[in-house]
């Protein structure tokens, strides 16, 4: 039996979690969630490398595969590697070292999730705190855009709302949650006051409490985006007798009408809440290392997500340099899929054009990119058989241990290989 083991799943990467073990199976998992104990007990893991032949799938061993994988990156003119948000961030600096070798374009998933969040943060900051802070001080907790309770479901009960904190002994009763959204999810049946605001009407929202906390009530219309006045004074009264507050985002703002504006807007309000009290806004990430990828880029390239090293320095300009960008517009010969299934998230016509050129997938499973890829090579499983770092969803890194031996090869592992590779055959060229 394993104790207090991360959860590699969503970005909570709760780490409370029992593991029981039995001839290097999971049989038990106690503590997780429903989708913990998915991924957890998921079956069918992959053990051998395929290729393709012709229409075929042909079985190969590691040395061929890794070889045949660096020969084509090797060859490629405009080489992508995209992913990431499923492995551990020490495999991403492998990544990042390969792709810098051969002028590639890495990119993570947070170009289709969090990435108009982060643009947001680069033009007026984020006040954020650590998850811990929410627990123990939160009295005023607002979900907006998003729906925890499907798809972090033991934020409630774990960091925020049900959990009982230092300053907050009594959980759920010292809390007042409120949830913005344009449809009355499960996350909102839940909440004190649920605010049901027109699609794309967020970033006028945002506005109009800012300028009732400003002072300014007057200049409110009758309704904003589908919301009466009266509303949005009772929030703003709420909002601003908290102690502490915290603000959890999600791509509900990221991913419609607005976009970065949407969450600038936001970040702008808890700005002028903080000239009252205390108040915080942190993204609800989805993938468990989806914010490893952006702390691992910046570190490495100096940038989150979408960085290209074609040009022998590094080039960041996201709607150019984005993994669906340069899909959509053919430039790519050659993809890594990496931490992700690139076949079942994105638009048809860039996974037809995956189809065409070199694609390989690192993963443990067959997934639905494996379809138009011409090699698959399995790994092992950070959290199962394989270990590394993560960062949790408020930017804390958190050791994901291994759970028991499987002797596959780790995303690291592999990836170390075929940089060396790369190595030989570029020497070898010369
Ligand atoms: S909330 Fe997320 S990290 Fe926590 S157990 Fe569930 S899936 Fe895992």
């Amino acid at each position: 039996m394993i104790k207090n083991h991360a959860c590699p799943l969503c970005g909570c990467l709760c780490d409370d979690i029992e593991l029981h073990i039995k001839d290097g199976i999971v049989t038990d998992v106690v503590n997780g969630c429903l989708l913990s104990s998915g991924k957890f007990r998921s079956p069918g893991r992959m053990v051998t490398p395929i290729h393709r032949e012709g229409n075929e799938w042909k079985e190969t061993d590691f040395d061929t595969a890794i070889r045949m994988a660096a020969e084509m990156f090797a060859a490629a003119k405009r080489p992508l590697f995209y992913g990431w948000s499923g492995t551990s961030t020490e495999a991403m600096h492998i990544g990042l070292e390969i792709a810098e070798e051969i002028g590639a374009v890495m990119d993570n998933c947070s170009s289709e999730c969090h990435g108009p969040t982060i643009m947001a943060v680069q033009e007026v900051g984020h006040p954020g705190c650590t998850l811990g802070q929410v627990k123990n001080r939160a009295d005023v907790i607002v979900y907006w855009g998003c729906n925890p309770i499907a798809a972090h479901p033991r934020h409630l009960s774990r960091y925020s709302t049900y959990s009982t904190g230092a300053f907050r002994p009594e959980g759920r009763a010292d809390r007042t949650v409120i949830v913005v959204d344009i449809r009355e999810s499960e996350t909102a049946k839940l909440a004190d006051i649920f605010i049901q605001v027109k699609p794309g009407g967020d970033y006028a929202l945002f506005n109009a409490l800012r300028a009732i906390v400003r002072g300014e009530r007057d200049v409110i219309p009758d309704t904003v985006a589908g919301v009466e006045r009266s509303v949005l004074f009772k929030t703003a009264d709420i909002l601003l007798n908290a102690k502490f507050g915290s603000f959890f985002t999600g791509i509900g703002l990221t991913q419609s009408r607005g976009k970065y504006k949407n969450v600038r807007a936001g970040i702008e309000l808890v700005d002028e809440l903080n000239r009252h009290t205390k108040y915080t806004l942190t993204p609800l990430r989805g993938h468990w290392n989806v914010d490893g990828t952006n702390q691992m880029f910046s570190l490495a390239a100096g940038y989150p997500y979408a960085v290209d090293y074609s040009r022998g320095i590094v080039h960041y300009n996201p709607g150019e340099t984005s993994g669906v960008d340069i899909l959509a517009k053919h430039e790519a010969d050659a993809v890594l899929i990496i931490g992700t299934d690139l076949g079942a998230h994105f638009p048809r016509e860039t996974v037809a054009h995956l189809a065409r050129i070199n694609t390989i997938v690192l993963d443990p499973f067959i997934s639905l990119s494996t379809a138009v890829a011409k090699l698959h090579i399995p790994v092992a499983s950070v959290g199962l058989d394989a270990e590394g770092t993560a960062y949790r969803l408020d930017g804390v890194p958190i050791h994901v241990k291994k759970a028991f031996n499987s002797g596959m090869p780790s995303d690291e592992v592999i990836l170390s290989r075929i940089l060396d590779e790369i190595r030989k055959i570029k020497a070898e060229q010369k």
